[in-house]
Protein backbone atom coordinates (compact mmCIF):
# COMPACT_ATOMS: atom_id res chain seq x y z
CA UNK A 1 0.00 0.00 0.00
CA UNK A 2 1.05 3.33 -0.82
CA UNK A 3 1.97 5.99 1.51
CA UNK A 4 0.67 9.23 2.96
CA UNK A 5 3.61 11.76 2.10
CA UNK A 6 3.90 15.50 3.06
CA UNK A 7 7.31 16.13 1.22
CA UNK A 8 4.75 16.04 -1.93
CA UNK A 9 2.51 18.83 -1.10
CA UNK A 10 3.61 22.20 -3.36
CA UNK A 11 3.24 25.87 -3.80
CA UNK A 12 1.75 26.21 -6.90
CA UNK A 13 1.28 30.28 -8.48
CA UNK A 14 -1.56 30.51 -10.51
CA UNK A 15 -1.47 31.82 -14.19
CA UNK A 16 -1.54 35.53 -13.99
CA UNK A 17 -4.52 35.38 -16.72
CA UNK A 18 -6.81 33.73 -14.04
CA UNK A 19 -6.35 36.32 -11.87
CA UNK A 20 -5.73 40.05 -13.70
CA UNK A 21 -3.93 42.62 -12.87
CA UNK A 22 -6.32 44.14 -9.53
CA UNK A 23 -3.61 41.69 -7.16
CA UNK A 24 -0.67 40.79 -7.26
CA UNK A 25 -0.28 37.27 -6.65
CA UNK A 26 -2.57 33.83 -6.03
CA UNK A 27 -1.06 30.92 -5.28
CA UNK A 28 -2.16 27.24 -4.34
CA UNK A 29 -0.99 25.12 -1.81
CA UNK A 30 -1.66 21.88 -2.96
CA UNK A 31 -2.60 19.88 -0.37
CA UNK A 32 -4.21 17.42 -2.80
CA UNK A 33 -1.14 15.69 -3.71
CA UNK A 34 -0.39 14.14 0.23
CA UNK A 35 -2.65 11.21 -1.25
CA UNK A 36 -4.79 10.42 -3.86
CA UNK A 37 -7.80 9.16 -1.46
CA UNK A 38 -6.23 10.84 1.71
CA UNK A 39 -6.70 13.94 0.29
CA UNK A 40 -5.63 17.30 1.38
CA UNK A 41 -7.34 18.53 4.68
CA UNK A 42 -8.69 15.07 6.20
CA UNK A 43 -4.61 13.85 6.36
CA UNK A 44 -4.39 16.59 8.67
CA UNK A 45 -7.62 16.14 10.31
CA UNK A 46 -7.23 12.75 10.96
CA UNK A 47 -3.39 12.13 11.73
CA UNK A 48 -3.63 13.00 15.66
CA UNK A 49 -6.18 11.12 16.07
CA UNK A 50 -4.87 7.86 14.75
CA UNK A 51 -1.86 8.65 16.37
CA UNK A 52 -3.69 8.81 19.72
CA UNK A 53 -5.41 5.45 18.57
CA UNK A 54 -2.11 3.56 18.57
CA UNK A 55 -0.27 4.91 21.25
CA UNK A 56 -3.11 4.12 23.25
CA UNK A 57 -3.18 0.75 22.31
CA UNK A 58 -7.17 1.14 20.26
CA UNK A 59 -8.10 -1.89 17.67
CA UNK A 60 -10.69 0.29 16.20
CA UNK A 61 -11.61 3.99 14.54
CA UNK A 62 -15.20 4.16 15.00
CA UNK A 63 -16.51 7.58 12.52
CA UNK A 64 -19.62 8.78 10.73
CA UNK A 65 -20.76 10.09 7.63
CA UNK A 66 -22.82 10.20 4.59
CA UNK A 67 -22.68 8.32 1.31
CA UNK A 68 -20.10 10.91 -0.41
CA UNK A 69 -17.99 11.56 3.17
CA UNK A 70 -14.37 12.42 1.96
CA UNK A 71 -13.91 12.01 5.47
CA UNK A 72 -15.33 8.48 5.85
CA UNK A 73 -12.77 6.80 3.12
CA UNK A 74 -9.71 8.99 4.17
CA UNK A 75 -10.18 7.23 7.64
CA UNK A 76 -10.99 4.13 6.42
CA UNK A 77 -7.23 4.74 4.51
CA UNK A 78 -5.52 5.74 6.71
CA UNK A 79 -6.52 2.95 9.39
CA UNK A 80 -5.50 0.14 7.40
CA UNK A 81 -2.42 1.94 6.88
CA UNK A 82 -1.95 2.19 10.37
CA UNK A 83 -2.54 -1.52 11.09
CA UNK A 84 -6.19 -0.52 12.58
CA UNK A 85 -9.96 -1.41 12.08
CA UNK A 86 -12.42 0.87 10.96
CA UNK A 87 -15.91 1.14 11.10
CA UNK A 88 -18.35 3.46 9.25
CA UNK A 89 -21.50 4.65 10.79
CA UNK A 90 -23.34 5.60 6.92
CA UNK A 91 -26.30 8.21 7.07
CA UNK A 92 -28.99 5.90 5.14
CA UNK A 93 -29.61 3.15 3.85
CA UNK A 94 -28.21 2.96 0.72
CA UNK A 95 -29.28 -0.01 -1.03
CA UNK A 96 -26.98 0.81 -4.02
CA UNK A 97 -23.38 1.67 -2.57
CA UNK A 98 -22.15 5.03 -3.65
CA UNK A 99 -18.44 4.71 -5.35
CA UNK A 100 -17.42 6.19 -1.91
CA UNK A 101 -18.88 3.77 0.06
CA UNK A 102 -17.21 1.03 -2.26
CA UNK A 103 -13.91 2.33 -1.97
CA UNK A 104 -14.58 2.10 2.29
CA UNK A 105 -15.13 -1.53 1.53
CA UNK A 106 -12.51 -1.67 -0.18
CA UNK A 107 -9.82 -0.57 2.43
CA UNK A 108 -11.47 -2.98 4.88
CA UNK A 109 -14.01 -0.19 6.73
CA UNK A 110 -17.23 -2.16 8.18
CA UNK A 111 -19.50 0.45 7.39
CA UNK A 112 -22.69 0.34 9.13
CA UNK A 113 -26.09 1.86 7.71
CA UNK A 114 -28.69 3.75 9.77
CA UNK A 115 -31.62 6.24 9.11
CA UNK A 116 -31.63 10.11 8.88
CA UNK A 117 -33.37 10.33 11.91
CA UNK A 118 -31.16 7.51 13.59
CA UNK A 119 -28.00 9.59 12.35
CA UNK A 120 -29.13 12.83 14.23
CA UNK A 121 -28.35 10.62 17.87
CA UNK A 122 -25.06 10.11 16.63
CA UNK A 123 -23.18 12.75 18.51
CA UNK A 124 -24.53 11.29 21.89
CA UNK A 125 -22.40 9.39 24.04
CA UNK A 126 -23.80 5.72 24.11
CA UNK A 127 -25.78 5.96 20.72
CA UNK A 128 -22.74 3.96 19.03
CA UNK A 129 -22.49 1.71 21.59
CA UNK A 130 -25.63 -0.35 20.87
CA UNK A 131 -24.26 -0.67 17.33
CA UNK A 132 -21.21 -1.77 17.87
CA UNK A 133 -19.38 -4.23 20.02
CA UNK A 134 -15.95 -4.36 21.53
CA UNK A 135 -16.43 -0.52 22.46
CA UNK A 136 -13.95 0.04 24.53
CA UNK A 137 -11.60 -1.06 21.71
CA UNK A 138 -12.22 1.92 19.69
CA UNK A 139 -11.41 5.45 19.28
CA UNK A 140 -14.65 7.45 18.29
CA UNK A 141 -14.31 10.28 15.58
CA UNK A 142 -16.82 12.58 15.48
CA UNK A 143 -18.25 13.29 11.71
CA UNK A 144 -15.87 15.26 9.89
CA UNK A 145 -13.03 15.03 12.23
CA UNK A 146 -14.49 17.63 14.35
CA UNK A 147 -12.62 17.26 17.58
CA UNK A 148 -9.08 18.81 19.34
CA UNK A 149 -7.04 16.52 17.47
CA UNK A 150 -8.55 17.65 13.95
CA UNK A 151 -8.28 21.55 14.79
CA UNK A 152 -5.12 20.80 16.35
CA UNK A 153 -3.54 18.76 13.20
CA UNK A 154 -4.92 20.85 10.43
CA UNK A 155 -3.24 23.74 12.34
CA UNK A 156 0.13 21.44 11.51
CA UNK A 157 -0.79 23.33 8.26
CA UNK A 158 0.45 26.42 8.97
CA UNK A 159 3.66 24.87 7.94
CA UNK A 160 3.71 25.75 4.49
CA UNK A 161 1.81 29.32 4.59
CA UNK A 162 4.97 31.94 4.44
CA UNK A 163 4.36 35.14 6.18
CA UNK A 164 3.87 37.29 3.02
CA UNK A 165 0.86 36.08 2.34
CA UNK A 166 -1.88 38.90 3.26
CA UNK A 167 -4.56 36.38 3.02
CA UNK A 168 -5.64 32.48 2.88
CA UNK A 169 -8.55 31.31 1.59
CA UNK A 170 -10.12 27.76 2.06
CA UNK A 171 -13.42 26.07 1.89
CA UNK A 172 -15.52 25.32 4.63
CA UNK A 173 -17.50 21.99 5.71
CA UNK A 174 -17.59 21.31 9.54
CA UNK A 175 -15.24 24.57 9.83
CA UNK A 176 -12.75 22.37 11.98
CA UNK A 177 -9.96 23.30 9.22
CA UNK A 178 -10.36 26.52 9.63
CA UNK A 179 -10.71 26.79 13.27
CA UNK A 180 -7.24 24.92 13.47
CA UNK A 181 -5.55 27.26 11.02
CA UNK A 182 -6.72 30.34 11.89
CA UNK A 183 -5.25 29.43 15.59
CA UNK A 184 -1.94 28.96 14.58
CA UNK A 185 -1.75 31.48 11.88
CA UNK A 186 -0.51 34.83 12.59
CA UNK A 187 -3.85 37.17 13.09
CA UNK A 188 -1.99 39.84 10.30
CA UNK A 189 -3.04 37.15 8.09
CA UNK A 190 -6.50 37.25 6.93
CA UNK A 191 -8.70 33.84 6.56
CA UNK A 192 -11.51 34.17 3.55
CA UNK A 193 -13.88 30.63 4.33
CA UNK A 194 -16.22 29.72 1.18
CA UNK A 195 -19.31 27.96 2.32
CA UNK A 196 -20.77 25.57 -0.65
CA UNK A 197 -24.25 25.28 0.75
CA UNK A 198 -26.87 27.44 1.61
CA UNK A 199 -27.31 29.95 4.42
CA UNK A 200 -23.64 28.05 5.59
CA UNK A 201 -22.36 31.01 7.03
CA UNK A 202 -24.04 29.73 10.11
CA UNK A 203 -20.75 27.57 10.15
CA UNK A 204 -19.21 30.53 12.26
CA UNK A 205 -21.01 29.08 15.26
CA UNK A 206 -19.18 26.13 15.18
CA UNK A 207 -16.07 28.15 14.34
CA UNK A 208 -15.74 30.67 17.00
CA UNK A 209 -16.23 28.70 20.13
CA UNK A 210 -12.62 26.76 19.56
CA UNK A 211 -10.97 29.75 18.59
CA UNK A 212 -8.15 31.69 21.08
CA UNK A 213 -8.95 34.61 22.02
CA UNK A 214 -6.32 35.99 20.31
CA UNK A 215 -7.10 34.06 17.15
CA UNK A 216 -10.44 35.50 16.76
CA UNK A 217 -10.06 38.44 14.47
CA UNK A 218 -9.29 38.73 10.53
CA UNK A 219 -11.99 35.88 9.42
CA UNK A 220 -15.00 35.70 7.33
CA UNK A 221 -16.87 32.95 5.58
CA UNK A 222 -18.84 33.50 2.93
CA UNK A 223 -21.67 31.63 1.58
CA UNK A 224 -22.64 33.31 -1.95
CA UNK A 225 -21.57 30.78 -4.06
CA UNK A 226 -23.17 27.68 -3.05
CA UNK A 227 -24.81 26.62 -6.43
CA UNK A 228 -27.85 25.75 -4.96
CA UNK A 229 -26.70 23.89 -1.77
CA UNK A 230 -24.42 21.33 -0.85
CA UNK A 231 -23.21 18.77 -3.79
CA UNK A 232 -25.55 20.71 -5.86
CA UNK A 233 -23.99 21.76 -9.45
CA UNK A 234 -23.91 23.56 -12.84
CA UNK A 235 -22.70 23.62 -16.09
CA UNK A 236 -20.95 26.73 -15.43
CA UNK A 237 -19.41 25.26 -12.51
CA UNK A 238 -18.12 22.44 -14.59
CA UNK A 239 -16.87 24.65 -18.05
CA UNK A 240 -15.30 26.68 -14.83
CA UNK A 241 -13.40 23.84 -13.55
CA UNK A 242 -12.44 22.87 -17.40
CA UNK A 243 -11.14 25.98 -18.20
CA UNK A 244 -9.13 26.50 -14.52
CA UNK A 245 -7.71 22.94 -15.31
CA UNK A 246 -6.54 24.02 -18.97
CA UNK A 247 -5.21 27.30 -17.40
CA UNK A 248 -3.37 26.12 -14.61
CA UNK A 249 -3.08 22.13 -14.58
CA UNK A 250 -4.88 21.82 -10.84
CA UNK A 251 -7.42 19.46 -10.76
CA UNK A 252 -10.38 21.13 -8.87
CA UNK A 253 -13.19 19.15 -6.90
CA UNK A 254 -17.34 19.14 -7.37
CA UNK A 255 -18.14 19.88 -3.89
CA UNK A 256 -15.76 22.25 -2.45
CA UNK A 257 -12.68 23.66 -4.08
CA UNK A 258 -14.46 24.47 -7.49
CA UNK A 259 -17.10 26.68 -5.77
CA UNK A 260 -14.31 28.39 -3.56
CA UNK A 261 -12.31 29.12 -6.78
CA UNK A 262 -14.93 29.96 -8.94
CA UNK A 263 -16.29 32.91 -6.14
CA UNK A 264 -12.84 34.07 -5.61
CA UNK A 265 -12.26 34.83 -9.12
CA UNK A 266 -15.29 36.69 -9.00
CA UNK A 267 -14.59 39.13 -5.96
CA UNK A 268 -11.01 39.87 -6.97
CA UNK A 269 -12.65 40.85 -10.40
CA UNK A 270 -15.47 43.29 -7.79
CA UNK A 271 -12.46 44.95 -6.40
CA UNK A 272 -13.00 42.48 -2.82
CA UNK A 273 -9.25 42.72 -2.76
CA UNK A 274 -6.05 45.52 -2.59
CA UNK A 275 -3.42 45.54 -5.39
CA UNK A 276 -1.01 44.25 -3.35
CA UNK A 277 -2.61 41.81 -1.88
CA UNK A 278 -1.23 38.36 -1.80
CA UNK A 279 -3.63 34.88 -1.64
CA UNK A 280 -2.97 31.79 -0.85
CA UNK A 281 -5.52 29.30 -1.78
CA UNK A 282 -5.92 26.01 0.39
CA UNK A 283 -6.79 22.74 -1.96
CA UNK A 284 -7.72 20.50 0.27
CA UNK A 285 -8.31 17.49 -2.30
CA UNK A 286 -11.93 15.82 -2.40
CA UNK A 287 -11.00 14.59 -5.87
CA UNK A 288 -12.66 11.52 -4.97
CA UNK A 289 -15.70 12.78 -5.10
CA UNK A 290 -15.67 13.97 -8.40
CA UNK A 291 -16.72 10.55 -9.80
CA UNK A 292 -20.16 11.59 -10.64
CA UNK A 293 -18.97 13.93 -13.38
CA UNK A 294 -16.11 13.06 -14.12
CA UNK A 295 -17.63 11.94 -18.02
CA UNK A 296 -18.09 15.62 -18.21
CA UNK A 297 -14.40 17.11 -17.05
CA UNK A 298 -11.48 17.31 -19.33
CA UNK A 299 -9.08 15.51 -16.70
C1 LIG B 1 -13.96 17.89 4.00
C2 LIG B 1 -13.53 18.92 3.04
C3 LIG B 1 -13.56 20.29 3.37
C4 LIG B 1 -14.14 20.80 4.65
O1 LIG B 1 -13.29 20.65 5.76
P1 LIG B 1 -13.82 21.03 7.22
O2 LIG B 1 -12.65 20.85 8.11
O3 LIG B 1 -14.91 20.06 7.57
O4 LIG B 1 -14.35 22.40 7.20
C5 LIG B 1 -13.07 21.18 2.44
N1 LIG B 1 -12.61 20.77 1.24
C6 LIG B 1 -12.58 19.47 0.88
C7 LIG B 1 -12.07 19.09 -0.45
C8 LIG B 1 -13.04 18.50 1.77
O5 LIG B 1 -13.04 17.21 1.39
Amino acid sequence: MDTIDERSVTIQPLHKDWYGSKIAAVDMLRLDLVHSVVSGNKWYKLRLNIHEAVERGYKAILTFGGGYSNHLVATAFAAKLHGLKSIGIVRGRHDELTPTLQQCIGYGMELIFVTHDDYKNKDQPDWARTLVSHFDELLIIPEGGANGWGRKGAGLITRFISPGYTHVVLSVGTGTTFAGIRNNLPTYQQMLGFVPMKQGTYLSEHINPYLSTDANRNWQLTDDWHFGGFGKWNESLLLFMNGFYQMNNIPLDIIYTSKMMYGLQQMIANDSFNAADRILCIHSGGLQGNSSVAKWLNY
